[in-house]
């Protein structure tokens, strides 16, 4: 199966006059191994997307599969375990913890799950997003672009099979921007990991293998091998 599927995937927010339809009948499917960006204009239901995908939101109807489990079976401790095994998380707005430190943060996964960390993926991790002199610093202690490399490391920490990022390089500059893009598609080919990213950027929509576009809630395209013209 792919690593990811949606099917006929709907979210309708609210009610009465004041709903609101997020997704109208997606249709997905992520490839393992592939690296895949989600585009489109502000509101147009891809975190809404993302978040059923990953299972923190739970879908109107539809399905979704991560690998060969329905998410909308589960019952929350076993999805909290699935995406505990399986998934890893870059969100917008970090969700780092301010009482720890960059590494605990970074470790943070593995110590919930009661896992050993890849000491070599860990270095080599830590040095790909430029936080080596960093380790000991609580989040407040951090810039914006630093706070959102711990969480991509502590993304990728514990080689989840699944990788959803939203905007994962928003607050970078376009050079440390570029270097993690290609630090994901490196990882995702050596690993066979799945990226799903949200991204408005058509320079980080083109480190991705094939880019979906959304409206209104719909998937209205698709472009394969993707170039930061062909996206724009
Ligand atoms: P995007 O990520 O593309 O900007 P979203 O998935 O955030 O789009 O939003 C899709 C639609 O759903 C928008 O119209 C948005 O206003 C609405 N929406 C998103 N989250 C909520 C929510 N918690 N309650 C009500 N409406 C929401
Ligand atoms: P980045 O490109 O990683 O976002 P910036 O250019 O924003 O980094 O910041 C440059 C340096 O200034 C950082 O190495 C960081 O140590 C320091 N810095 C920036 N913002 C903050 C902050 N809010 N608190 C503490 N230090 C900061």
């Amino acid at each position: 199966p792919p690593a990811v599927a949606a099917r006929a995937l709907t979210k309708v927010y609210g009610e009465g006059d004041a709903r609101v339809h997020a997704l109208r009948g997606v249709d997905v499917s992520f490839a393992t191994g592939a690296f895949t960006a989600i585009m489109g204009p502000s509101g147009s239901g891809k975190s809404t997307l993302m978040h059923c995908l990953a299972g923190l939101d739970t879908a109107t109807s539809g399905t979704v599969h991560i690998g060969d489990v329905e998410l909308t079976g589960l019952g929350d401790r076993r999805l909290t375990q699935l995406r505990r095994e399986r998934i890893g998380f870059v969100f917008q707005s970090f969700n780092l913890l301010p009482t720890l430190t960059a590494e605990q943060n970074i470790r943070l996964p593995l110590d919930i799950a009661a896992r050993q960390a890849d000491e070599a993926l860990f270095d080599r991790v830590v040095d790909t997003v430029g936080l080596r002199d960093r380790l000991r610093h609580r989040p407040s202690e951090l810039s914006g672009g630093q706070q959102q490399r711990v969480a991509v490391a502590r993304a990728l920490i514990g080689k989840p099979q699944v990788i959803f990022a939203d905007e994962p390089t928003g607050n970078l500059d376009s050079r440390s921007g570029a270097e993690i893009l290609s630090f994901l598609r490196t990882s995702v080919r050596e690993l066979g990991q799945t990226i799903v990213m949200v991204t408005h950027d058509p320079v980080a929509a083109s480190y991705a293998d094939r880019v979906v576009f959304l409206r209104d809630g719909e998937l209205v395209t698709e472009v394969a091998a993707p170039t930061p013209e062909t996206v724009l």
